[in-house]
């Protein structure tokens, strides 16, 4: 495959755009360098680039496009919001019909708020807990993001649980200090951690199924667990819905695990592919928000026509019979056919799935925490990453990143995958 027509836009985009990506996810520094691919056309499962090359993609732009790219519903949903105006600054009715839809899906969203991406959205919760509980410290599991906003770019030190570090820099070792890491699925971590902050807890901000170092299911038991302990230190129990809302089933991570966290911040998939986020949980915490309460959130952007429409329209999407089932269904055949691959060409990898998301690790035979996704084979990866896009298979750029499936995917792109992994691991195996 050629490159060129990318190759030169990035050249260019270097000159403009600090390291010529609008979110540093997008680069390929962690793949071997180069200039990533300048998509030109989505359309369904599939994307074109400037070169005119043509991928079946599993980015989903990270998740956000579960129904595909440019779905006709949500296009005209769209389209529509763009003739009628797509900001105007005062409620409207849409907000109100999307909450109810949000509000039916997960019942623990007994109030919710609307803003504009899964940051704002996480920011905020940490905000209110902090001002419901009148503590200032929150515990995060290691690994997880949560964002890109001062209290949770943090990262575990040393030992189980442990005061964070700041994970980047300008982050000041103050705003650190207030966030406790613990590895996830370590109950012995979480306990230790509770006690050892007795009564300075605000929240444990959890992702309950991982999105972010792959995809990580927990421990059976271990979120009730979780649950249970935080609500006895007298802590709330926050949500990062962010990736899961809607991702696995509709009713989204809390009904698979059938337990209603206080608070839940959410994003991606419920804006249909436009900027998005939302918040939402318990009455009596909620109305800490201004203008009910004295935990302020503002956004002049927040609730906007578009986003609504798109919004409500790919939940109206999610809604029909089967899609879940679906989803499913590809997804094992993808995963049953990639490590059957994997297996005929000699090459050491394990699959984490869960529906249609999956990660596909290097050189490890298990991944339940960071740690464990950590060791995997990123020089392994970055080689699969490279073959796989120029047997025109596009995936995220990182060993950490989920593949993810949409209701476009047919069963010839999942055979045309699996076909693909199978060349590339031959290549692989003859390198070895
Ligand atoms: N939480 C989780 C679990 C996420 O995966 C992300 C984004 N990858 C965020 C929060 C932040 O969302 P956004 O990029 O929309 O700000």
């Amino acid at each position: 495959m050629k490159f060129t027509n990318s190759e030169k836009l990035h050249q260019e985009a270097l000159q403009h755009i600090v390291g010529g990506v609008n979110s540093p996810s997008r680069s390929y520094k962690a793949v071997g360098g180069g200039s990533p691919v300048y998509m030109k056309r989505g359309q369904g499962a599939y994307f074109w680039d400037v070169d005119d090359n043509k991928y079946i993609d599993y980015l989903a732009a990270y998740g956000p496009i579960i129904t595909g790219h440019a779905h006709p519903h949500i296009a005209k949903a769209i389209a529509e919001a763009a003739t009628t105006g797509v900001l105007y600054g005062t409620p409207t009715e849409l907000e109100n019909t999307f909450a109810k839809m949000l509000k039916e899906a997960m019942p623990s969203l007994e109030k919710v708020r609307f803003n504009n991406s899964g940051t704002e959205a996480v920011m905020t919760t940490i905000r209110v807990a902090r001002a419901y509980t009148n503590r200032t410290k929150i515990i995060k599991f290691a690994g997880c993001y949560h964002g890109h906003f001062d209290a949770v770019l943090v990262e575990a030190g040393s030992g189980p649980s442990t005061l964070g570090t700041p994970d980047s820099a300008g982050v000041p070792a103050s705003s650190a200090a207030e966030v406790i890491t613990v590895p996830f699925n370590d109950l012995n971590a979480f306990k230790q951690a509770l006690h050892r902050w007795e009564g300075e807890i605000a929240a444990v901000l959890v992702e309950p199924i991982v999105g972010n170092f792959g995809i990580v299911e927990p421990f059976e038991g271990f979120l009730q667990e979780v649950n249970e302990l935080t609500h006895r230190a007298g802590a709330l129990v926050i949500y990062d819905e962010v990736i899961t809302a809607f991702r696995f089933t509709y009713g989204s991570a809390q009904q698979i695990y059938n337990i209603e966290p206080d608070l839940t911040a959410m994003g991606k998939i419920i804006g249909g592919g436009l900027p998005i986020g939302a918040y939402g949980g318990r009455k009596d915490i909620m109305e800490q928000v201004a203008p009910l309460g004295p935990a302020y959130q503002a956004g002049t952007m927040s609730g906007n026509p578009a986003s609504m429409a798109a919004g409500i329209a790919c939940l109206e999407v999610l809604q029909e019979d089967g899609v879940y089932e679906e989803l499913e269904r590809l997804g094992k055949r993808l995963e049953e056919g990639i490590l059957e691959k994997a297996e005929e060409f000699g090459i050491h990898i394990t699959i984490n799935r869960l529906c249609g998301a999956l990660t596909v690790y290097f050189g490890v035979d298990k991944v339940t925490n960071y740690s464990e996704a950590d060791a995997s084979d990123g020089e392994a990866f970055a080689t699969f990453f490279q073959l796989m896009l120029n047997e025109g298979i596009n995936l995220a750029p990182s060993k950490y990143e989920a593949w993810f499936l949409t209701t476009e995917h047919t069963d010839s792109d999942i055979e045309n995958t699996i076909d693909a992994a199978g060349r590339a691991f031959a290549k692989m195996a003859e390198k070895k």
